[in-house]
């Protein structure tokens, strides 16, 4: 019968295995990442243990709707699977001779490493682990599994706590003496799992559950319960992940990594995601191991490779023959298999043509891939794999372009340690080199502590046994990570790589004791609070801090973005105010300078004392120069009855300072125009209050009375006389430049100056604050005067731009009329943000979170531009802009110049520039060429 549109005969389940695949790696979305790519890896005949998937679209109905109803939706199409499932393995479910064991795993669209749940070994219960040893006469091995299954289940589907196994498992190792899980005999499993059953009353009250549909549903239950667990919430929002429906489950016939010496579990990715070499298979396994072992970091995992071996064992301190006694690679301890994985590594990689990261057992000699998926990455890693790729032929350029996310870059532009300080510093230790970089910080001890410290404005490295998901807040604040247990596929490892955070893991020699906050190593002991260095690239741990320096640039990074120029349109500046910044973004790429603020040069050194002595007699001298109606300085010198010396003072004071920060500021833009060196630079005129340079406390008024030589009181009326409610919306941007215009001219006239000192400068020279072109107008015309006094003084040609800041939401809809005056529109999107949405760009920051939180704004607006509302005014403003003035040229410099969404959306309405402080250049120029791409792509 036809559907009639009101049952809900909706697929929610996906079979995958035999020659009946139902989903592919195009429907992530719908079955996540793992089930999609289970799916297309059983489409391509490898061996994947077949299964099946129940959609994120059930997650998001179970949200919704509850567990009955959404239960009676699917009930019918799990079924069917399971009796599929049970039909192409020959094994039954809850039942022997042959019993179907299932794992059940959450998987949504993007990865989330260990922030959801993992159910292994479902379906046994007493008659099925029976029917287990008697199929497979390997006792220990049903035991070992049914243990795991309670543990897991009991932990996951009936919330108890880790703790309250380990101290089963501790205390029967314990009576027999043993360390490891491994060496226990068949009868210490026995009681360990009636330890755990115990466990499970007690704090369940109810014994464990034996039906297996029941465990089942449970255990799916629980996987999507797992979705919205605080961690994984948490995840989400650390790493901006929006938009998904929920988590899909996978139920998949079990394959047992830990049924024999013959039997192994690993996980490997196929190039170095730390640096993206492509030396060696790399990965790690653990022989007679099952699922969680080798991320979990409990015993130390060994390599997948020969070659990566050796190169572990001698980081590690281990001599040959031990290694290879005790430690043999995958290729040296089962070679078959292993070749057998390796030639799945290039077929994966060519099918993907991207890095993966692949999961995989083999039960008793024979391999299963449970997993494979686009590898998580350091950015070095991610801008290496993405030109090799390139090279290999797998991917174009254009592609390569688009694998590396420009926010990631981050970590490429951060400091290094000095070579000679890290050679004076003392070591402590040397670990896995689990995560690149440098870092020197506090250490602490707990996340909860590393969050607390960092909010406190310190920086701090967290040291932990080993991390588990519930310490992603602490590890996503600090500025390192150090883990005494754990290999390089740790949790602490691959959570640090994707945040791109120095970490060193398994660091054996380290003791930490919780209790006393403290760690000992070598006889050395660290406490909370006593500063560490960790070196991620070598593993290296230093006591205290070492001095770092600015990164290298060039290599593949140079490659990436030699790339993104080729393929960029919009020109990338930076936002600078000093030479040293203007040369770092030089360094980093900047084609100019998009926002030079003059307001930072008057307050270094002596000049704040010039410009103090300007702003205490400017507004007298404003008013004698209307009681006069004297238009410059000099009419109001011979206007004034000499005998004033009142007045006379003040008119002095004021020509005077001017005349002091004439040069100082002339000198500042030589110094900015050279490190340009010929690239446009754009100038703005002073922007803030005037009470921003002035003292607001007592002991600073009376330093500000004592330089003036004038009263305390005499600081306070000034102070409090030039007090606004609102200084946002107040006497600033060119504002002041038609209060006191001598202003405007000496910054013209030091520009200018400047200009005909350094060849080949191009000064633009930009007003801002505009809300009414006739403010522009009358600035205009005192830049124009100054321009060609100082031409005609220095007989040179001055080329100089002049334009301004589109800010204010008047300005912006208005934008015709002030093209007709402007040469150029820098979009100030701070500014507009705040008048345009009526934030206070000082204040909202106490709202906006819940705003955002809310969905109000998908984003802060203030750090990803709006661009429905204040993008639609730029919008306005650059096609009015463009209709009065087909030339002019428009850029932004607002902070979203470096934000990538913000970047794209810039090119999109057609900017010529963005422009962002100077760590931002590579991002901004990235980005600007992924807009290029993706739009091609639409
Ligand atoms: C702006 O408003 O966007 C801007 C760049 O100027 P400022 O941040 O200095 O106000
Ligand atoms: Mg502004």
């Amino acid at each position: 019968m036809a559907c009639n549109g009101k049952c809900d005969c909706k697929k929610y389940v996906y079979f995958f295995g035999g020659d009946k695949s139902e989903g592919d790696a195009s429907l992530k979305q719908l079955l996540g990442g793992k089930g999609a790519n289970l799916a297309e890896m059983s489409q391509m005949n490898l061996p994947v243990p077949p299964g099946f998937t129940v959609t994120t679209e059930a997650c998001g109905r179970y949200g919704k709707v509850g567990r009955d109803k959404l239960f009676g939706l699917i009930e019918s199409q799990v079924k069917k699977a399971l009796d599929d499932l049970e039909k192409l393995t020959g094994k039954s479910f809850g039942k022997g001779p042959n019993p179907l064991l299932l794992s059940v795993r959450s998987g949504a669209a993007v990865s989330m490493p260990g922030m959801m749940d993992t159910v292994l070994n479902l379906g046994l219960n007493d008659e099925t682990v029976a029917a287990m040893v008697e199929l497979t006469g390997n006792e220990r091995f049903v035991m070992d599994s049914y243990r795991r299954f309670i543990q897991m289940f009991g932990n996951v589907v009936l919330g108890l706590e880790h703790h309250e196994f380990e101290h089963a498992l501790d205390a029967v190792k314990a009576s027999k003496g043993v360390k490891l899980d491994t060496d226990l005999t068949t009868n210490d499993l026995k009681e360990v799992i009636v330890k755990y059953k115990q466990a499970v009353k007690k704090a369940s009250g109810k014994d464990f559950p034996t039906d297996p549909m029941e465990q089942l549903w449970s255990a799916v239950q629980a996987v999507f319960d797992s979705w919205s667990n605080p961690r994984a919430i948490r995840y989400c929002q650390i790493n901006d992940i929006r938009g998904l429906l929920g988590t899909a489950v996978n139920i998949q016939t079990m394959v047992f990594g830990n049924s024999g010496s013959n039997s192994a579990t690993g996980v490997a990715f196929t190039r170095d995601p730390s640096n993206g070499a492509n030396e060696y298979f790399y990965g790690e396994y653990l022989i007679n191991a099952q699922g969680e072992d080798v991320v979990a970091g409990i015993r130390t995992p060994q390599q997948i490779t020969l070659a990566g071996s050796r190169v572990w064992a001698v980081s590690a301190g281990v001599p040959e023959e031990e290694r290879a006694a005790d430690f043999p690679s995958l290729e040296e301890a089962m070679p078959e298999c292993f070749k057998e994985l390796d030639n799945i590594r290039i077929i994966l990689e060519k099918h993907y043509t991207d890095m993966q990261d692949l999961e995989f057992t083999i039960d008793n000699g024979t391999l299963y891939m449970l997993q494979t998926r686009n590898g998580k990455r350091t950015a070095a890693a991610a801008v290496k794999i993405a030109m090799d790729l390139v090279e290999e032929g797998l991917i174009e350029e254009e592609e390569a372009v688009m694998r590396v996310d420009p926010a990631q870059l981050d970590q490429l532009l951060h400091p290094v340690f000095t070579k000679s300080a890290e050679e004076k510093a003392v070591k402590l230790t040397v670990g896995l080199p689990a995560s690149p970089g440098a870092a020197t910080g506090q250490v602490v001890f707990s996340a909860e502590d590393a969050e607390k410290w960092v909010s406190n404005g310190r920086t701090v490295i967290l040291c932990r046994i080993e991390t588990s998901p519930e310490d992603i807040g602490g590890m996503h604040v600090a500025d390192g990570i150090l883990t005494a247990r754990g290999g390089m596929t740790s949790h602490a490892a691959v959570v640090a790589r994707g945040m791109g955070t120095c970490c060193v893991a398994g660091c054996g020699d380290i003791a930490i004791d919780y209790a006393n906050k403290k760690f000992t190593v070598g006889g050395v002991t660290v406490k909370e609070g006593d500063w560490i260095s960790l070196n991620g690239s070598l593993g290296a741990v230093y006591q205290g801090k070492i001095d770092t320096i600015e990164p290298e640039l060039t290599g593949t990074f140079g490659h990436i973005m030699e790339l993104a120029d080729k393929y960029r349109t919009m020109n990338v500046r930076t936002n600078a105010d000093t030479p040293h910044d203007a040369g770092v973004a030089v360094k980093f790429g900047a084609e100019g300078i998009g926002l030079c603020r003059t307001e930072h040069m008057f307050f270094e050194g002596d000049r704040i004392i010039a410009f103090r002595r300007l702003i205490l007699v400017a507004e007298k001298v404003k008013k004698l120069k209307e009681a006069h109606a004297a238009k410059t300085i000099e009419d109001l010198k011979t206007a004034i009855d000499s005998c004033n010396k009142a007045e006379m003072d003040a008119v002095n004071q004021y020509a005077q300072a001017l005349e002091e920060l004439l040069p100082l500021q002339r000198t500042d833009f030589v110094g900015i125009f050279r490190a340009m060196a010929g690239r446009p630079c754009t100038v703005r005129l002073l922007d803030p209050p005037l009470h921003e340079f002035l003292p607001h406390d007592e002991k600073g008024q009376r330093e500000m009375a004592r330089q003036m030589g004038s009263s305390v009181d005499e600081i306070r009326a000034l102070v409090e006389s030039l007090h606004e409610f609102n200084p946002m919306l107040g006497h600033r941007g060119c504002r002041l430049g038609m209060s006191y215009p001598e202003v405007t001219e000496m910054q013209t006239r030091a520009i200018c100056e400047a200009a005909c000192e350094v060849k080949g400068s191009k000064p633009e020279i930009m007003v801002p604050l505009v809300g009414n072109v006739k403010e522009l107008s009358i600035q205009k015309k005192i830049i124009t005067a100054t321009i060609d006094a100082v031409a005609k003084e220095q007989g040179k040609k001055l080329d100089v731009m002049i334009g301004t800041m589109i800010e204010i939401p008047r300005a912006a809809i208005t934008a015709d009329k002030i093209a007709e005056e402007a040469e150029f529109f820098s979009f100030g999107t701070n500014d507009l943000t705040q008048m345009g949405c009526g934030f206070s760009r000082d204040d909202a920051g106490k709202f906006l979170g819940d705003y955002v939180n809310e969905g109000v704004y998908e984003y802060d607006p203030f750090q990803v531009l709006d661009q429905e509302g204040i993008g639609e005014l730029v919008r306005i403003a650059v096609d009015k802009g463009r209709q009065a003035r087909p030339n002019i040229k428009l850029g932004i410099c607002g902070e979203h110049g470096g934000e990538p969404s913000s970047v794209e959306f810039c090119y999109n309405v057609g900017l010529n520039y963005v422009s962002c402080s100077p760590y931002r250049v590579p991002i901004a120029r990235l980005a600007a060429a992924q807009a290029v791409i993706k739009a091609k792509r639409k």
